[in-house]
C-alpha cells in the first residue's frame, strides 16, 4: 500500500470498554514504510544485467547517483553511501585520524551502535550525561570536553541538542563535531540541515528510518581531506577513487597509505533508496503534523510531558517520546505498559525493558561504566512510542486515546 492511501480498518477504531480491548485491535507501528513502486524496474534491470558492484560501470552506477543525489538535497560538498550509519561514524572518527586512544564525548543516551562505532576506531568513549528532554546536557558537557579529540553528537529520535552551544564550545577547544543524524533525516537547526552543521553528518537507511532501504547509511561533509580519507577506507581500492567527483587532488595524497575495511554500498540498496529521496519532504510534514497533534494531546494528561522541541530547531519525527511525571513508580510504570498494549498499543520505557540497546549500562563491552543520575532518571520514565508517518489521523487518535486510557488505568 502506498503511504498515502493507507486507511485505518474500522476494527482498528473500535476500541473497546476497558478491560475489553484486545490486541487484535492493534495497530501494526512496526510495519517498516512500502517501496516506492519505481524501485522495481531499476532492481529488475540490476538483476537482469547482474550490475550490483558499485565499481564496475564506468559511470553513473545507482551508488554514485545516490551520493551527488544526497548531497544536493543536504546542500553539502560530498556524499559517502556505505553499509550503516554505524560505518559512517566509524569511517568518520577514521577519516579524522584520531590518536589511538583518544577520548570521543558521546551522549549517554544514544544507541549502542554510537559508542561501539568509537571502540572500534580505537578510541574511548566518554559518555554525557543528557536531561530529562533527551538532550546533551551542556553544562556536563563543557565540564568534559577539555582533553577530548572528538564529539559525537547523537540527535537521539531526532532530538536536537543545542548545536549553538555545542559548537561554539567545539570550534573553541579546535574539537571536531560528527552529527549521528541517523534518524534525524529532514530536521533543521535555525533552518539549516540537522547532519550539515559538525564537520560530518551521519545517517541511516535502516527500515525505521525516514527512508527505507533495510539496511544503509551515507556520510555528508565539505572536507575534503576527510571526504577522500573516508572514501579509500570504505573500500575504494585500487583507482576506484577515481569514480567519486572533485577529489582527485585529495586522493593522491592518500591512495595506499589507508587500510580498505569494505564498508561500501551495493547498487541494489540504492536503487531502493533513490525514489524514496523525492518524498522526504512530504513524510517530513506528515510525521511532525502527526508528532505534534498527539503530543499535544498526551500534554492534556498532567501525568504525561512531551517535552517541548528547542527553539531553532524545526523537527521530522517518526516516533514520539515521553516521560511519565508526577511521581511514578517502577511498579506503575510497568502496569501502564501493560495496560497501553491491552489496548493495542506498543509503548516501550528505555530503560525499563531488560537488554535494551539504548541504556547505557546495558554497554558493559565497555568495561567499568560510569554512573549518570540524569541519564538514568530520565532513561527509567521515557516512554518510546513508533509514529510512522503515513498514519491517519484516526489512527494517530487511536494511539493517543490508548495511552490516555493506559494512564487512567493505572493512576
Ligand atoms: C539507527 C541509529 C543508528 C544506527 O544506524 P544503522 O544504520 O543501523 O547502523 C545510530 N544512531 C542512532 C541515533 C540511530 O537511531
Amino acid at each position: 500500500m502506498a503511504p498515502d492511501d493507507f486507511a485505518p480498518s474500522s476494527e482498528l477504531l473500535a476500541s473497546g470498554p476497558l478491560g475489553q480491548a484486545d490486541q487484535s485491535h492493534a495497530l501494526d507501528t512496526h510495519a517498516a514504510e512500502p517501496i516506492p513502486a519505481a524501485a522495481r524496474a531499476e532492481i529488475e534491470r540490476l538483476l537482469l544485467s547482474g550490475d550490483l558492484f558499485r565499481y564496475t560501470a564506468p559511470k553513473d552506477a545507482p551508488v554514485a547517483l545516490l551520493e551527488t543525489e544526497f548531497a544536493e538535497l543536504m546542500g553539502s560538498r560530498y556524499a559517502l553511501a556505505v553499509s550503516s550509519c554505524s560505518a559512517a561514524l566509524f569511517l568518520s572518527l577514521k577519516a579524522l585520524d584520531l590518536p589511538e586512544g583518544a577520548k570521543v564525548l558521546i551522549p549517554a543516551f544514544t544507541f549502542a551502535a554510537v559508542p561501539s562505532a568509537v571502540v572500534h576506531a580505537g578510541c574511548v568513549p566518554e559518555l554525557v550525561e543528557v536531561g530529562e528532554d533527551y538532550r546533551v546536557d551542556i553544562a556536563d558537557f563543557r565540564a568534559r570536553l577539555p582533553g577530548a579529540a572528538a564529539v559525537i553528537i547523537s540527535h537521539m529520535r531526532g532530538h536536537t541538542s543545542d548545536m549553538d552551544a555545542i559548537m561554539a564550545l567545539c570550534d573553541a577547544a579546535g574539537v571536531p563535531v560528527v552529527e549521528d543524524a541517523a534518524h534525524s533525516l529532514g530536521t533543521l537547526w535555525h533552518g539549516r540541515k540537522i547532519g550539515t552543521i559538525g564537520r560530518v553528518g551521519c545517517f541511516s537507511f535502516q527500515s525505521y528510518k525516514m527512508v527505507n532501504a533495510g539496511e544503509g547509511g551515507i556520510l555528508v561533509t565539505d572536507d575534503p581531506e576527510i571526504a577522500a580519507r573516508a572514501v579509500i577506507m570504505s573500500g575504494a581500492y585500487e583507482e576506484n577513487w577515481k569514480k567519486h567527483p572533485g577529489l582527485q587532488n585529495s586522493f593522491c595524497n592518500w591512495q595506499n597509505r589507508l587500510p580498505l575495511y569494505n564498508l561500501r554500498m551495493q547498487n541494489l540498496s540504492a536503487a531502493v533508496i533513490r525514489p524514496q529521496l523525492p518524498l522526504v519532504a512530504e513524510r517530513v510534514a506528515r510525521g511532525r503534523a502527526g508528532h505534534d497533534h498527539v503530543a499535544a494531546r498526551l500534554n492534556g494528561s498532567a501525568l504525561l510531558s512531551v517535552p517541548a522541541p528547542l527553539a531553532p530547531e524545526e523537527r521530522a519525527p517518526d516516533s514520539i517520546q515521553f516521560n511519565l511525571v508526577g511521581g511514578w513508580s517502577d511498579a506503575e510504570a510497568r502496569a501502564f505498559q501493560r495496560a497501553a498494549k491491552a489496548r493495542g498499543v506498543s509503548v516501550q520505557v528505555f530503560g525499563l525493558s531488560e537488554g535494551n540497546a539504548r541504556a547505557y549500562w546495558n554497554w558493559r563491552f565497555l568495561g567499568d561504566l560510569p554512573d549518570l543520575p540524569r541519564t538514568r532518571a530520565m532513561l527509567m520514565r521515557a516512554c518510546d512510542v513508533r509514529l510512522p508517518t503515513r498514519l491517519s489521523r484516526e489512527e494517530l487518535d487511536f494511539i493517543a486515546d490508548a495511552i490516555l486510557a493506559a494512564v487512567a488505568d493505572v493512576r
